[in-house]
């Protein structure tokens, strides 16, 4: 596929499956959350990020480590994700993030972000644009729990994410959960009044991109319409 360059400034995003994307800058690449299908071709001669916002398997997949083999790649880990994991030869071009910690290196500035489930999210910095994953970072509310877990859920969602409060972000990536039934948007939807974000790309939605229609049919009068990507298969590219 043929890259567009508008006014010099390009981002190409490909949705990979589950919480994993590909985010392609003019010299930078960032991979997030991969745990199946089919990486992109990594771009020649660019820097490359991947990242890994928790340890649970639908997040991390250490077959990431094999992409150190095409050079220039460091790892963005979230701390839980244990050491002894990380093979011997890309511990030199890994970091362990906590939550609420910044790193930078050449070319990027990362700021993690506490979940509500495990590790970290991440928002990133990189070519003058503003990337935010969310990791699992969302609002989990269950029918099953109890009025007060769901409150306490729902309280500990609106503080770790507050730092986004009016933040300018270029592209989002935000949990959007059928198993949550009629929940399914609490997250998503006090995120997108929140923060500033310009696209809002919705992920964790366990092969079923059909919940984006039902939050289209559900949100007519929605300003945020235009904001919300329709994603609809895996290995599908956007560009903005
Ligand atoms: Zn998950």
């Amino acid at each position: 596929m043929d890259d567009i360059i508008l006014g010099g400034v390009y981002m190409k995003i490909t949705y990979i499956g589950h919480s994993g994307f590909m985010v392609e800058l003019e010299q930078t690449w960032m991979l997030f959350d991969y745990y199946k299908g089919e990486i992109p071709v990594l771009p020649k001669g660019k820097r490359g990020f991947v990242f890994a916002s928790h340890r649970h398997s639908d997040h991390f997949n250490p077959e990431i480590f094999r992409l150190a083999e095409s050079g220039g790649v460091t790892f963005i880990l979230s701390s839980d994700i244990w050491k002894k994991r990380i093979p011997e030869y890309v511990k030199e071009q890994s970091v362990h993030l906590k939550p609420n910690t910044e790193f930078s290196a050449e070319g990027i500035r990362v700021h993690t972000l506490r979940s509500t489930d495990e590790g970290v999210a991440f928002l990133v910095e990189a070519e003058g644009k503003t990337i935010y994953h969310a990791g699992d970072l969302n609002n989990w509310y269950w029918k099953e729990e109890s009025k007060e877990w769901n409150q306490n859920m729902d309280e500990k969602f609106r503080s770790y994410i507050e730092p986004l409060r009016g933040k300018k972000i270029d592209a989002a990536f935000i949990p959007l959960d059928p198993r949550q039934e009629e929940y399914y948007s609490l997250g998503m939807d006090y995120f997108l009044n929140l923060a500033d974000a310009v696209q809002v790309y919705p992920m964790h939605f366990w092969g079923e991109p059909e919940i984006i229609s039902r939050w289209y049919e559900e949100h007519l009068d929605s300003p945020d319409r235009n904001r919300v990507v329709k994603i609809s298969y895996e290995g599908e590219i956007f560009q903005q």
